[in-house]
C-alpha cells in the first residue's frame, strides 16, 4: 500500500516538474518571444535568430582561428570557432537555456565550411555526447542531441543516439584535469555495434577528456572511422 502510495507521489512529482517546465518556458515566450529577439546582442530583430549585425560577426568574425583540426586520442577533431565572441555566446545560451534557436545558429556554420573540411561518406552517423540524465530531466531538452541534429541536417547525413551516459553526473567545467578523468571514467557505453563512420558531436572542446572517453566507447563498439565536430574550442579555462 505504501509502495503504491510512493510511486504515485513519484509520478505526481514528475507531473509537477513537467508543468513546472511548461510554466517557465511559456514565460520565457512572452519576455522573449522566440523569433523576435536577436540572440547576440538582445536587440528587437526581424524574426530571425540573429540580426544583420551580430550574422556578420558569427560568419566573419574569428575567421583566423576557425576550423580547426586537431588529434583527439588519433581521430582527427575539428573545431568550427574558438571559444569567443558571439560563437561563445550561442553555446551558453544553448547549454544553460532553453533557446533551440542557438543550435540551428551554430550548425549553420557549416554552411560556409572550408574545401579542406572532410566530406563524409553517405553512410556516416552522426551521433553526440550525451549529458549526464538528471541534467537531461531537469532541462527537458538534450543540447548535444540538437546540435548533431543541425549537423547531420547541413551534412545530409543520419542523425542517432549511439551512446549511452552511465554516470559522471558532476559538471566537467568545476572540476580539475585529474578530477575530469575520474568523472568521465566509464561514463559512456555504446548503444550498439558500430560498422560505420561515425561524426561525434560536442559543443565546445576544452580539455579533450569527454571526447577521448566517447571515442573509447565508440572504438569499443566497433567504430573504425571517427571524426570529432566541436561547435567551439576552449583553451585553458575557456
Ligand atoms: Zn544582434
Amino acid at each position: 500500500m505504501d509502495r503504491m502510495r510512493g510511486r504515485n507521489a513519484g509520478s505526481r512529482f514528475a507531473l509537477f516538474r513537467k508543468g513546472a517546465r511548461r510554466i517557465r518556458e511559456g514565460l520565457e515566450q512572452i519576455v522573449f518571444p522566440e523569433g523576435a529577439v536577436c540572440l547576440g546582442c538582445g536587440k528587437i530583430s526581424d524574426g530571425h535568430a540573429l540580426c544583420p549585425v551580430c550574422r556578420a560577426e558569427l560568419e566573419n568574425g574569428e575567421l583566423l582561428e576557425s576550423w580547426n583540426q586537431e588529434d583527439i586520442a588519433g581521430v582527427p577533431a575539428w573545431s568550427i570557432r574558438p571559444h569567443r565572441g558571439l560563437a561563445r555566446k550561442l553555446v551558453l545560451t544553448l547549454k544553460h537555456g532553453t533557446e533551440r534557436r542557438a543550435a540551428a545558429e551554430l550548425t549553420g556554420m557549416l554552411r560556409s565550411r572550408p574545401d579542406y573540411f572532410p566530406s563524409f561518406p553517405p553512410d556516416t552517423v552522426v551521433t553526440w555526447v550525451p549529458m549526464p540524465k538528471r541534467r537531461q530531466r531537469e532541462r527537458g531538452i538534450d543540447h548535444g542531441r540538437l546540435l548533431a541534429e543541425g549537423v547531420a541536417k547541413e551534412l545530409g547525413l543520419t542523425c542517432q543516439a549511439l551512446l549511452l551516459r552511465m554516470g559522471g553526473g558532476r559538471p566537467q567545467a568545476r572540476l580539475n584535469m585529474a578530477g575530469r578523468e575520474q568523472n568521465l571514467q566509464n561514463a559512456f557505453a555504446p548503444a550498439e555495434k558500430i560498422a560505420f563512420p561515425v561524426l561525434l558531436v560536442d559543443d565546445v572542446l576544452t580539455t579533450g577528456t569527454t571526447a577521448r572517453r566517447c571515442i573509447e566507447a565508440l572504438r569499443a563498439a566497433g567504430a573504425k572511422e571517427i571524426t570529432f565536430l566541436a561547435m567551439t574550442r576552449a583553451l585553458g579555462d575557456g
